[in-house]
């Protein structure tokens, strides 16, 4: 990243989000900004297991912050995605049967002497004219917004009831009938002459008996 300043200041666990992720954008910052929330609202340590759970609605590069600083994992269970579009986080805790939505609450906003050159910025950009350069200041400018102000002003915070979601199912894994290859036993689809294959056998055969 060119901004020196901003690198320097960067936090420690932003480094580790960063180094996971593979560059730092704004999308990142939403999701640690969100984490470290989280985590000061419930006093979460990083979950070993499921014992803590998040909701993401949408599947951006936010979602990677969470795994890093929640570790709420992709493989482990203890992360759902369901890709709404929209930057909002439900993030619960077993253990307390606690659970808070964080959800993005306006546009950026520049009260800051960097207004005039973000209107601009954002004008450019939007209109598909800006420079790589223009593209990079403004991301900065935004990520250095995001990390600058305070929560309450990007996210709305909700305590929301305990919904508990259903830890990752431990299922026996059987052969695929048509490729050979083990498949969890409850994903696997039934085929017309009562055999069980792997979702990507069961339709190809559909599509090849239509
Ligand atoms: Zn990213
Ligand atoms: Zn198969």
């Amino acid at each position: 990243m060119p901004n020196t300043d901003s690198k320097r200041k960067m936090p420690d666990d932003l480094k580790r989000c960063v180094r996971f992720h593979g560059h730092i954008c704004p999308g990142l910052v939403y999701g640690y900004r969100v984490a470290k929330e989280a985590i000061k609202l419930m006093k979460l340590k990083r979950a070993v297991d499921e014992e803590v759970v998040a909701v993401c609605e949408n599947d951006s590069c936010a979602v990677d912050a969470l795994q890093v600083l929640l570790g709420t994992a992709a493989g482990k269970g203890n992360l759902i995605i369901k890709d709404f579009g929209k930057n909002a986080y439900t993030v619960l805790n077993r253990t307390k049967r606690q659970a808070y939505r964080f959800s993005r609450k306006t546009r950026y906003n520049y009260k800051s002497k960097d207004k005039s050159t973000f209107d601009r910025l954002e004008t450019v950009v939007a209109a598909g004219t800006a420079s790589e350069n223009e593209r990079r200041k403004l991301k900065r400018l935004k990520m250095n917004d995001l990390l600058a102000r305070p929560f309450e002003e990007i996210f709305t915070t909700t305590e929301v009831s305990f919904n508990e979601p259903l830890y990752a199912p431990l299922a026996p894994s059987e052969p695929c009938a048509v490729c050979g290859e083990m498949t969890m036993a409850a994903k696997m689809v039934k085929l017309s002459d009562g055999r069980k294959a792997c979702i990507p056998c069961s339709q190809e055969r559909v599509s090849r008996e239509a």
